[in-house]
């Protein structure tokens, strides 16, 4: 594949990046390792808080251009680039402020002298996807520099500048060379990267088939991975949930990033044949009404997906549902201009034996199943292979939260979209993968949690053999 900026509003090719070669892969294998070694994990935890202050100073200072690359390359809105731009400074910041208390040695009750201390591992290698360029790869920096790793990320091919723009951030006076290396690599490179004894962990958000075959290779070389992957969030309107903010927030949930978002909002189950209806009637008005446009123009709010192959992915996930008994209540098709642009979309009569019953379908297509109890919506949300968010709206907070509980989920939300902040941790089960990033959890992926035993001078030995 090539790394190429492809503007999804025109198709016109901008610009061809050169990839790595494979003398390059052994180069940023040495100066991430040396860096680790001999540099960076051996700074003070303010010194290296000070490189990630400056990194999201400047993505601030900065902030028109980066979101700028993100909306030439992908076609997210200005508007969202910005906030994305904004977002990602926010965890930096978070995870330079919260190091060195997420650091702090942990006493081990009734063990005296005894603590876990929280080391580095090493060089960490990221696999990242292209739907939040930036965002993506601050969950992945944050904790790791500020624990004491070095990180060298394979971005996706399709956002190669804002990969650039990113990697600048962690260049310049005082900046250790080899912290964080951006690297156009193929996939066989990718497979050397991670099978290098000097990588110590692997770290994927993407679909399921890169998880499976990076998670495959990891797992041979006995390495710790994270696997970020696909979700199918199921979104639960119970009789009683307030029709309009419910909507509102099923538009917003469903349409963020073109919805392209892991996180985003993708089947709709109504409690109730009435609310069904009245539900489905909102959400096909506010999809009808989105205006399309170039995503550059702020009154834009239906911009193109990401690349012709995604828009075509889609179009035939549309073909096969129709096939399989779906009704198209509105959209299904390209809309009629250059670009990868497809239409805001209404699906329902959607079967257990129609495909997209189980896929993720990664962009403005929702999917409505009106059910007639609370018992048959829990059973339509986890019938996928999925388990990333999910969200459930009712004025009884406590019925909600008992409908929460039953959702296989590594996310619950209650009257709110799926969303994400610096401090609220992020991730799966199931097939939407394991480990964690953001908050403190994500701090703890990529640490030797070292056990340290301190006994007084003279200490007699354990009377029993112990074993271990
Ligand atoms: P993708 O094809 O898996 O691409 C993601 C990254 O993986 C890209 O850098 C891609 O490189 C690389 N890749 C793909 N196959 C690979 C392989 N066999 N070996 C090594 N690297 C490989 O994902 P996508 O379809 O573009 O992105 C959307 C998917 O990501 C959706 O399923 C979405 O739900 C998921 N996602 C999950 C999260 C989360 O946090 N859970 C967040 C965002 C997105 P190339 O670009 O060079 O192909």
């Amino acid at each position: 594949m090539a790394y190429q900026t492809i503007n999804p509003a025109t198709g016109e090719i901008l610009k061809t990046f050169q990839g790595i070669t494979d003398d390059d892969v052994e180069t940023v294998l040495a100066r991430a390792q040396h860096c680790f070694e001999h540099e960076w994990r051996n700074r003070p935890v303010a010194q290296r808080a000070s490189v990630l202050y400056r990194a999201a100073k400047q993505l601030r200072e900065r902030a028109e251009e980066f979101a700028s690359y993100v909306t030439l390359e992908m076609g997210k809105l200005i508007g969202d680039a910005r906030g994305e731009v904004a977002l990602s400074a926010d965890i930096l910041e978070y995870y330079a402020e919260r190091a060195e208390h997420f650091l702090r040695p942990a006493p081990i009750a009734g063990a005296p002298g005894c603590e876990i201390e929280t080391r580095p591992l090493g060089v960490i290698f990221g696999v990242e996807p292209w739907n939040f360029p930036y965002y993506q790869l601050a969950r992945v920096v944050g904790p790791q520099l500020m624990v004491g790793n070095t990180v060298i990320v394979k971005h996706a091919s399709n956002v190669p500048r804002s990969a650039l723009a990113f990697a600048e951030l962690f260049e310049g006076d005082g900046i250790p060379l080899g912290l964080y290396s951006n690297v156009f690599a193929n996939f066989d490179q990718v497979a050397r990267f991670i099978d290098d004894s000097r990588v110590r962990g692997v770290t994927v958000t993407g679909s399921e088939r890169a998880g499976a075959s990076v998670a495959e290779r990891a797992g041979r070389a006995l390495k710790k991975s994270v696997m970020e992957l696909g979700g199918s969030d199921p979104f639960i309107v119970l009789e009683d949930a307030p029709l309009e903010p419910t909507l509102d927030n099923a538009l917003w949930g469903r349409m963020n990033n073109t919805g392209q978002s892991c996180v985003a909002a993708k089947r709709f189950i109504v409690v109730g044949k009435a609310r069904g209806e009245a539900f489905i009637e909102g959400l096909v008005a506010r999809m009808r009404a989105l205006k399309v446009g170039d995503p550059f123009d702020e009154s834009t709010r239906l911009g193109p997906v990401s690349s012709e192959a995604a828009m075509k992915h889609l179009l035939d996930q549309i073909a096969a549902a129709k096939r399989g008994g779906a009704r198209v209540l509105v959209g299904g098709g390209r809309v009629d201009r250059p670009g990868f642009y497809v239409e805001a979309t209404v699906l329902t009569d959607i079967d257990p034996r129609n495909p997209i019953y189980t896929q993720e379908l990664f962009g403005p297509v929702a999917s409505c199943y009106v059910v007639g109890s609370e018992e048959e919506a829990i059973a339509v949300a986890n019938a996928t292979p999925f388990g990333l968010g999910g969200s459930v709206f009712t004025a009884d907070l406590a019925r909600g939260r008992r409908v929460l509980d039953r959702i296989e989920s590594g996310m619950g939300f209650i009257n709110h979209p799926t969303w994400t902040a610096p401090n609220l941790p992020f991730g799966g089960v199931k097939n939407s993968g394991y480990g964690r990033e953001l908050a403190e959890l994500g701090f703890g992926e990529f640490v030797n949690r070292r056990l340290v035993s301190i006994s007084p001078a003279g200490s007699t030995a354990p009377s029993v053999n112990q074993g271990g």
